[in-house]
């Protein structure tokens, strides 16, 4: 089945009605982007940078960061790129020290909270990824955005890298993109606000779905209750997407969710139509997409809504990928 899947990658992931559908591929170091680009990837739309931090002793500096970045749009080859910034804490742990007596990591000092208190690690990042961005199409976007004044705040201190940026003379793109993942559900609740606040957003289903169901994301215990398929999920999804579409906003989805091709026709019945998932998964999602129409895929997104558990929602979705492929 995988050789056969490889035939798709010249080809579009549209619908069979003609919809475009945009299909990126999700990212954590620099040599996967060929692995994307190889399927028929059309960009990046998830580079998790954190690998740097993972993955050695000391802390990157301002030079690691940006060979990094580099090496990354050097691969691309123009085709645009989502850089997101440090996502570091609860599930990954970094080579410094975070602190220790947290109970909840998941709900403390993780990701973009972190890195704006640890201000200066932050400011690094985006210096280079500024110095970068002279060098292909790429965006910036900040995870785990919980509340308007934290967003704000990610931004200010890409100003303040920008100002520095100018004093010492060094280029940087001005009109680069900023966007943020909505993963909290706070973020969805909120979405009318921060439409005016960013240039794009991204679904990220993996901390969505945990904080929505209340369900850790990596706890074995409760793994049953973690499911995307629960229709308050739906939900959150569909106002997320509404919303942006409503304020002409690009949104995608670049949590595991999307990659599973069960969702494949939920998802774009919501209206989703730019998916973002590791590049294993790009021929299968592609060949669900030119196997569907929207209509069909609309009727099958207003049924799943109306269900109420995630049973239900799951033998619907899976009934109507078996008819159709
Ligand atoms: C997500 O939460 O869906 C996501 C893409 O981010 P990560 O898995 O890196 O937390
Ligand atoms: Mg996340």
């Amino acid at each position: 089945l995988a050789a056969k899947l490889e035939t798709f990658r010249d080809l579009p992931s549209d619908t069979k009605d003609g919809v475009h559908v945009t299909m990126l591929g999700n990212i954590e170091l620099p040599s996967e982007v060929k692995q994307c680009l190889d399927r028929g990837a059309e960009g990046i739309g998830l580079y998790r940078t954190e690998f740097l931090f993972l993955t050695r002793e000391v802390q990157p500096d301002e030079e690691d960061h940006y060979q990094a970045y580099h090496e990354v749009l050097q691969a691309t080859g123009g085709a645009p790129v989502v850089m997101r910034t440090l996502d570091l804490g609860a599930d990954k742990i970094p080579n410094f020290p975070l602190p220790d007596d947290e109970r909840n990591p998941f709900l403390g000092l993780r990701s973009t909270r972190l890195a704006l208190k640890h201000v200066d690690m932050f400011r690094t990042q985006l210096r280079a990824m500024l110095r970068a961005s002279v060098e292909g199409p790429m965006r910036i976007m900040f995870p785990l955005i919980t509340n308007l004044i934290e967003l704000r705040r990610a931004k200010m201190v890409l100003s303040d890298a920008m100002e520095d940026l100018d004093e010492e003379g060094i280029p940087f793109s001005r009109d680069i993109q900023v966007g943020m993942m909505v993963e909290v559900p706070s973020a969805v609740v909120m979405m009318d606000h921060f439409v005016e606040e960013v240039d794009f957003f991204s679904i990220g289903t993996n901390d969505l779905i945990q904080y929505a169901l209340a369900v850790d994301r990596s706890n074995k215990d409760v793994a049953s209750l973690y499911t995307g398929s629960d229709p308050s999920i739906l939900r959150l999804i569909k106002m997320a997407i509404d919303t942006a579409n409503q304020h002409d906003r690009p949104i995608s989805m670049c949590g595991q969710m999307c990659g599973n091709p069960i969702y494949t026709m939920v998802l774009l019945g919501l209206g989703l139509r730019t998916f973002s998932v590791v590049p294993a998964a790009i021929p299968e999602i592609k060949r669900v997409c030119r196997s569907v129409t929207i209509p069909q895929c609309e009727e099958l997104a207003a049924r799943a809504l109306s269900l109420e558990s995630a049973r239900d929602v799951r033998t619907a979705l899976r009934d109507e990928i078996i008819r159709i492929l």
